[in-house]
């Protein structure tokens, strides 16, 4: 069994005291393909780390994450840039839109997220997305950007099934992680509404754990919990959903 996690922060140092320990943990569980978003310059050393350690197993992303949209965000943007000139990555991201933590800085999150989006294009290159508190003016920036040209993941997905349409429309994939674990989490509801084609599984380890572990620190091995959440929901076998949704991080990542 192959299982992916199209999301997760491997470098944090969350992991300091043991990651090669945790990431062991997770290849022992079966999930052995890690694409890692990218947060800003500041990791850019740890990734590529990680990605020496784990060549095989480590798919690194480019990108500035929404809340260290700045005012030096200029200048980060250039680096991404720049990284994407020099050698290959698999993604744009993570990029997107998060009001939860800091609303006056919309117009320049808009500005970023746009920017990067015609990056990836540039480089025809996924985008993943991040979308907190802003499902609208994400969308906003998506029907600028719309066309065949466009493609990636809704990473994190916790809208309705109105704005999980919305989000498909767009050539756009869900990311599925820890939230559809929890008892308040909405997206178990429909889930098995949306085909199965058009999911991921992601951790975004080390944050939002699946229950049981919820609260604590997330690590790619949890992902399990999610996959069995997911399979339960299509009632199907973990199997099937581990397979589909390893082939649509394919089709996506195109690795
Ligand atoms: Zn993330």
């Amino acid at each position: 069994m192959t299982i992916t996690d199209t999301h997760a922060h491997l470098y944090s140092e969350a992991f300091e005291e043991d990651r090669e320990e945790m990431i062991n943990r997770a290849l022992d569980a079966g999930v052995s393909r890690f694409f890692i978003p990218a947060i800003d310059s500041e990791y850019i050393d740890a990734m590529y780390d990680l990605e020496r350690k784990f060549p095989e197993q480590i798919f690194l992303m480019a990108g500035l994450h929404p809340t260290h949209v700045k005012e030096n965000f200029r200048e980060e943007l250039a680096i991404v840039a720049r990284q994407l000139e020099e050698r290959k990555f698999y993604a744009v991201g993570e990029t997107g839109i998060d009001l939860y933590w800091d609303k006056s800085s919309l117009s320049i999150q808009q500005e970023a997220f746009q920017y990067q989006i015609q990056l990836a294009k540039k480089y025809k290159l996924p985008v993943v997305i991040h979308c907190r508190d802003a499902f609208d003016e994400v969308f906003e920036v998506l029907e600028r950007e719309k066309g065949e040209d466009l493609s990636g993941i809704f990473h994190c997905f916790t809208g309705t099934y109105e704005q999980a349409q919305q989000a498909l429309s767009y050539n756009l994939k869900l990311g599925i992680g820890g939230v559809v674990t929890f008892k308040n989490g909405k997206i178990d509801k429909f889930l098995d509404q949306i085909p199965l084609e058009e999911i991921v599984l992601e951790t975004d380890a080390p944050y939002l754990a699946p229950v049981p572990y919820r609260g604590k620190r997330n690590e790619s091995s949890y992902l399990i919990e999610v996959l069995n959440k997911v399979a339960e929901i299509y009632g199907i076998t973990p199997k099937e959903i581990s397979d589909r949704t390893t082939q649509n991080s394919r089709e996506i990542f195109g690795i």
